[in-house]
């Protein structure tokens, strides 16, 4: 994106600030500069009005009721499936699954098409940039099964290797996962290339965009997976709510992995039929204003616009990249020139919780520790890092928060001397 559009795109996105009531707050004395947003981010207004709205005006349980309540509350759940499909471009709202987040939807995926598919000596290829929600499912799959789990290495930048992955590849492979943008590091994957190869071998792709669907645009049908999972609080939703993106004629044969009510089409003590999907992978009363928040959220970054969000933070990340790369004694871990807005370092001579801790007594709130992705930190051989993770609201001056809180904190250690 050049300049002038840049300069456009900035001021449109930041008078957003304001719709984040929580943004406003002090913390310990201290204007609150937010910079966790990949453990999750701040809802704004519209969102909670929503959840609000909902419980005042519209609940009732959803499916099962004939009074008009039951069938309002219904239509705003579908009405969210809907905005799930148009936020991935998948291609029929019969492919979206309600679940609890990314972590929910990748055990449905291990659980019902992994538990169908995968035999002894077959194998599942990972990324080494994977979050442990991406890791422990398939474990846990192939130890039930006697299949194996191949691990494509990571590059120095913090890269997936693709040569490496390409020669992974074979007969044997059923499934591949791959995260969409690294959490940890905030290496963003071909996954498009990737999930090219994967499929002329033969298997089936599971990616992971928990840290992909708020910070730019995703489009399921350009990527060609056949599973694709988020979590809404990631997107300014609401905690508890995700999807899983099926592609319909795989999900039409899976089984269901939990029973019990709404995904059922006949029950007798003899035998049970089940609904059709996506309700056959929803049992039981879901989070229904999960959804009506989860819809709202999807409905905000889609006005405010993905491409905009994306040159935005894309902005904010080179500024944090410049300054920090011009301090003493920090280290930038992840330094691909694929990255969404993620800083993850190292400061010599400070613990990652040390700084974390320190900061926070300046109001700057970031993540430190392996992230969930302790093999990653093995990888570069460290027990974690410190992460400033970006949304739509973050500026360059909270940047220049985060640069002064790091100066106090190499003073206080006695480090950072250039
Ligand atoms: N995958 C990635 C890349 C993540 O960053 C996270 C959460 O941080 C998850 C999966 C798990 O998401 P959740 O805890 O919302 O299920």
């Amino acid at each position: 994106m050049n300049v002038s559009t840049l300069a456009e795109v900035t001021p449109l996105v930041l008078d957003r600030r304001a719709d984040f009531p929580i943004l406003a707050r002090p913390i310990k004395g201290k204007q609150l500069v937010y910079l966790d947003n990949g453990a999750t981010t701040q809802k704004p207004n519209v969102v909670i009005r929503a959840i609000l709205d909902y419980y005042e005006q519209s609940n009732a349980n959803i499916h099962r009721g004939v009074h008009w309540l039951s069938q309002h509350s219904t239509d705003l759940y579908e009405q969210g499936r809907e905005r799930v499909r148009s936020l991935l471009n998948a291609a029929r709202p019969e492919e979206i699954v309600f679940t609890r987040g990314t972590t929910e939807a990748i055990n449905l995926v291990a659980n019902s098409w992994g538990r169908a598919n995968l035999k002894a000596g077959d194998e599942v290829v990972l990324t080494g940039l994977e979050h442990h929600s991406n890791i422990v499912p398939w474990q846990m799959l192939c130890e039930q099964v006697g299949a194996h789990i191949k691990v494509a290495p990571v590059t120095d930048c913090g890269e997936v290797d693709l040569d490496a992955y390409r020669a992974l590849l074979g007969p044997r492979t059923k499934l591949v996962g791959i995260v969409h943008v690294s959490n940890a590091l905030g290496t963003i994957n071909p996954v498009a290339e990737m999930t090219r190869l994967a499929h002329e071998a033969g298997a089936l792709v599971l990616v992971d965009g928990a840290q992909a669907v708020a910070h730019a645009r995703v489009d399921v049908q350009a990527i060609g997976c056949d599973f694709y999972a988020f979590s809404g609080h990631k997107i300014y939703g609401p905690t508890g709510i995700g999807a899983l993106y099926a592609r319909y004629d795989i999900l039409k044969n899976m089984s269901p992995w939990q029973g019990g009510g709404d995904m059922i089409y006949t029950v007798s003590f003899e035998r049970s039929t089940y609904a059709d999907v996506p309700q056959r992978f929803e049992a039981g009363t879901p989070d229904i204003a999960g959804v009506i928040g989860l819809d709202a959220a999807i409905a905000y970054v889609q006005e405010v616009g993905l491409d905009a969000i994306a040159a935005h933070e894309h902005d904010v990340l080179v500024y944090g990249t410049e300054q920090l790369q011009s301090l003493p004694g920090v280290r930038l871990i992840g330094t691909s020139d694929h990255k969404a807005g993620i800083l993850s370092f190292v400061v010599e001579g400070i613990h990652p919780h040390d700084l974390g801790t320190i900061l926070d007594t300046e109001g700057v709130a970031i993540r430190a520790g392996h992230h969930c992705a302790m093999p990653l930190m093995t990888r570069f051989g460290i027990p974690g890092t410190a992460r400033a993770s970006l949304a739509l609201y973050n500026t360059r001056q909270d940047i220049d928060a985060l640069i002064a809180a790091l100066r106090k904190a190499q003073k206080l250690f006695g480090t950072g001397q250039a």
